[in-house]
């Protein structure tokens, strides 16, 4: 007995000869699927190989291919208090603010690798994090964290 199943991901039907354990997608879109997961592991893989530096070169690593600048921008909100109070902005305000501005640079940084490794790169040197204050509205003050450098190759 031959059984049909259509895939739910592109629709296509599928004959099976056995009715047992049959998958709900079909064969072109399961080689599709086990790529994606493929390239995605790779990217995890090379995330986690990626070195970033603020020096323009690498000690024992050399550079075999520069690949361009990456830069990103990355703009939070922090709120304000009204009346500042001393003892409370040396305490819980102060850390809330290094809490964000290193999550904003994490996140400026982990960007910057993402663009290296879209460019190829395995690597970014002259690393430089930036940071502004754009301004206060209402309650809160926004800033930018930033971060540039140069996506390269090394060997
Ligand atoms: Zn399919």
């Amino acid at each position: 007995m031959n059984w049909v199943v259509s895939c739910t991901l592109c629709g296509s039907s599928s004959v099976y000869e056995s009715g047992q354990g049959l998958p709900d997608i079909c064969p072109v879109c399961y080689e599709k699927g086990k790529k994606e997961v493929k390239k995605f592991l790779e990217k995890e893989q090379k995330r986690k190989e990626i070195i970033s530096v603020g020096t323009p070169e690498l000690v024992h690593r050399k550079i075999i291919k520069t690949l361009g600048m990456v830069s990103h921008e990355h703009v939070f909100g922090v709120g304000l208090v009204k009346e500042l109070d001393l003892a409370k902005f040396n305490g819980g305000i102060a850390i809330s603010w290094t809490e964000k501005i290193r999550t904003g640079r994490e996140l400026a940084v982990k960007s910057i690798e993402d663009e290296a490794i879209e460019m190829g790169g395995n690597a970014v040197v002259g690393v430089e994090i930036i940071y502004k204050v754009l301004g206060a509205h209402n309650d809160m003050v926004m800033l930018l964290v930033g971060a540039k450098g140069t996506a390269v190759v090394i060997d």
